[in-house]
């Protein structure tokens, strides 16, 4: 037996014997996730789940095991996701740590600063909110004007952020500042703050669906302190070059957005619709011409894995396109706008209901409207394109 089979039936035994029964079934949506932070609530399963992934550093399996994570290589780490996606395992834990804020801690932090930080985000400690786009800086997130003036030994932050998803429910902000007023993308300072600090307040956006995941953030004369602790620097990289960092942590939501992540765990569009349908005697989805549609999705679906899966080693070994996640957010996010079309063409009227435990609290509805916010989020569908267009297919910006 190979190190990497051994290691598979390792995974497998070690997930078959940890993984708590409730945690072996698909989350509703994303409030029945973990999420960790300092005032936590779990449902049955979520905490014991979190404590023995974390105790492994499997909740970020590639990391560094002195920043929290397990040391795996990339093979072992897609071993595990397939391992998981396998045994109905659920994600431990949903973090913007995870999956924005620690990539870039771990390309532009100082050792200090990785010290620090990463190990509460791999344990789910601290909660992080994302504060980047600003009422009329979305699309064109440099023209941010949240301000932060230098003080000597703190920074003064004065401002307003928008759409920041949980903001109300975070620890801690990945905050994008203007420090230049004189420079656009040269005058921008990526700064970690305490939501917990005075002159911050947050107000929830309510949406129609009565949920509100996200808030307006405000900041009064909000006093950041320069360092927390020995070496410890509330800026990450350097003040006004911010926008590195901030362009570098967009492309890991960007891939995170296109589902790339995803393990390919869940069933094929042509065995869910076939389950709801009906098959006829062959075993085939009764209706033709969605049967049709379902393959053509999911041959799509396999060749975008194939992509996300080659994306990923590229990625890593450094030598990826710097648009390629922009094409990757793109792809992924129409394509899977079109499957949940298509899971509610299927399912007609019956497939809006949204409360009944028959219908596992609306999942389906609920998937279907929370992919219509995939291509906005991150960047637009229409920005992406813009990008691939000038920074890929190089044709001619007008
Ligand atoms: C579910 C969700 C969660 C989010 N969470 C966060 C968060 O946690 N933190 C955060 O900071 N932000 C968050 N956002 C905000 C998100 O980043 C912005 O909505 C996004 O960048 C678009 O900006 P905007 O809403 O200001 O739209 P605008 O930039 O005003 O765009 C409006 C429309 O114009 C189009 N458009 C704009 N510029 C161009 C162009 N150059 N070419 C062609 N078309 C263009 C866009 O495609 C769009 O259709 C979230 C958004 C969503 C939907």
């Amino acid at each position: 037996m190979s190190d990497l089979e051994a290691f598979r039936a390792e995974t497998a035994a070690w997930l078959e014997a940890n993984c708590p029964p409730e945690m072996r079934q698909p989350a509703r949506g994303d409030e029945d996730a973990c999420w960790g932070g300092r005032n936590a609530t779990f449902k049955p399963g979520q905490k014991e789940w979190l404590d023995k992934m974390a105790a492994k550093g499997w909740t970020v399996p590639d990391w560094p095991k002195e920043y929290g994570g397990g040391g795996l290589s990339r093979a072992e780490t897609k071993i595990l996701n397939q391992e998981m996606a396998r045994l109905r395992c659920r994600q431990p834990l949903s973090s913007f740590g995870i999956w924005m804020l620690g990539p870039a801690l771990l390309k532009f932090g100082t050792e200090a600063q990785k010290k620090h930080f990463l190990p509460p985000i791999a344990r789910g400690e601290i909660r992080w909110c994302q504060g980047y786009s600003e009422p009329g800086s979305g699309s064109d997130l440099a023209s941010l004007q949240t301000s932060a003036v230098d003080e000597g030994d703190h920074f003064v932050v004065n401002g307003q952020k928008i759409w920041t998803s949980y903001a109300d429910k975070a620890d801690w902000i990945f905050c994008l500042t203007r420090t230049d007023k004189n420079e656009k993308h040269k005058g921008i300072t990526f700064l970690l703050f305490d939501m917990a600090s005075e002159g911050v307040t947050t107000k929830p956006i309510e949406l129609i669906s009565g949920a509100s995941a996200f808030c307006e953030t405000f900041f009064d004369d909000v006093k950041v302190p320069k360092t927390y602790g020995e070496g410890v620097s509330s800026v990450v990289y350097e003040v006004n070059k911010g926008w590195d960092v901030a362009k570098y942590l967009l492309g890991h939501e960007r891939s995170m957005i296109s589902g790339m992540g995803g393990g390919g765990g869940s069933l094929s569009l042509g065995q869910q619709l076939s389950d709801a349908i009906g098959r006829d005697e062959n075993g085939q989805m009764v209706d033709p011409i969605l049967r049709a549609k379902a393959a053509e999705l999911d041959v799509d679906l396999l060749a975008f894995r194939a992509m996300a899966e080659r994306f990923g080693d590229t990625f890593k070994a450094g030598m990826c396109h710097p648009a390629q996640p922009n094409m990757m957010k793109y792809a992924g996010t129409e394509m899977n706008k079109d499957r949940l079309e298509l899971v509610m063409s299927a399912g007609g009227s019956a497939a809006l209901e949204w409360e009944s435990e028959a219908s596992n609290g609306g999942k389906k509805s609920r998937d279907w409207l929370r992919t219509k916010a995939n291509s906005i989020e991150g960047g637009t569908s229409e920005v992406m394109l813009n990008v691939v267009s000038k920074q890929i297919l190089q044709l001619p910006n007008k």
